[in-house]
């Protein structure tokens, strides 16, 4: 019997850590869990109760708003995957907007929140065989977790990637606001004061900048059979 482990995946926005993460979880039959979701869900809602804007953030009513927040996972069986549920109203595609990630970096930089996203993380982490993307999975999450992997790509190749996806569901945005954006969020992700994004020292580093899906999806799946076998 193979054993169930624990896959973290951090690195910078837009690196496909979402689309390996998935074709992983897929693959091993283990739980995928989206954590930026989580933190982009508390966004919405923080943007739905007018506590957070381009130039303001409430942080102290955010704070004691945080009993007032349920979030959970659901799997729907048509994706594949589970979606983000906020006080149990489906925002799977609300979370997505280029609104929300302008603010996202911004709220997951307060410590209160990140408490309370991190010990529900690790709540679904108590039975193996799960794989789980983010920023701090590897260093503050899961810092036992079998396999840890840091993904990077240039900005350019990230910005374009992002842009295609929102562009192919719709919205109307410019290619320079994407490239803003990912960076943007980079830079206040790597330098926040709690659980800044950084590489776990015994992380595995992949630049996807100009590898494909299949070659990186080989290339971990292997890493993962030395791990549970
Ligand atoms: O992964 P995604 O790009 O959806 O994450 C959105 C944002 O949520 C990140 O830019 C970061 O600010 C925050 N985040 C975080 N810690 C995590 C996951 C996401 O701070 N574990």
């Amino acid at each position: 019997m193979k054993k169930k482990i624990i896959i973290a995946i951090d690195g910078f926005s837009s690196t496909g850590k979402s689309t390996i993460a998935k074709l992983l979880a897929n693959t091993y039959n283990y739980i995928y869990v989206d954590t930026g979701a989580m933190y982009r869900a508390v966004t919405l809602f923080a943007m739905n109760n007018n506590l957070v804007g381009k130039d303001f953030l409430e942080k102290e009513l955010l704070v004691s708003s945080l009993k007032n927040i349920s979030l959970s996972f659901k799997i729907n069986k048509k994706l594949g995957f589970a979606e983000m549920f906020l006080n149990n109203l489906n925002v799977e595609k609300e979370i997505r907007t280029l609104e929300v990630s302008q603010l996202v970096s911004k709220v997951s930089e307060i410590s209160e929140i990140r408490k309370k996203l991190v010990a529900e993380q690790q709540l679904m982490g108590n039975k193996s065989g799960i794989v789980m993307d983010g920023r701090d999975i590897g260093t503050v999450v899961f810092p036992n977790a079998e396999l840890k992997l840091f993904m990077t790509a240039s900005a350019d190749k990230r910005a374009t990637r992002r842009y295609k996806e929102l562009i192919d569901r719709g919205d109307n945005i410019s290619f320079d606001d994407i490239l803003f954006n990912v960076q943007e969020r980079d830079r206040i992700d790597s330098t926040r004061e709690d659980s800044p994004l950084v590489k776990a020292d015994d992380a595995i580093e992949f630049d996807n900048s100009d590898m494909g899906i299949k070659e990186q999806f080989d290339r971990i799946c292997a890493l993962v059979e030395r791990r549970i076998t």
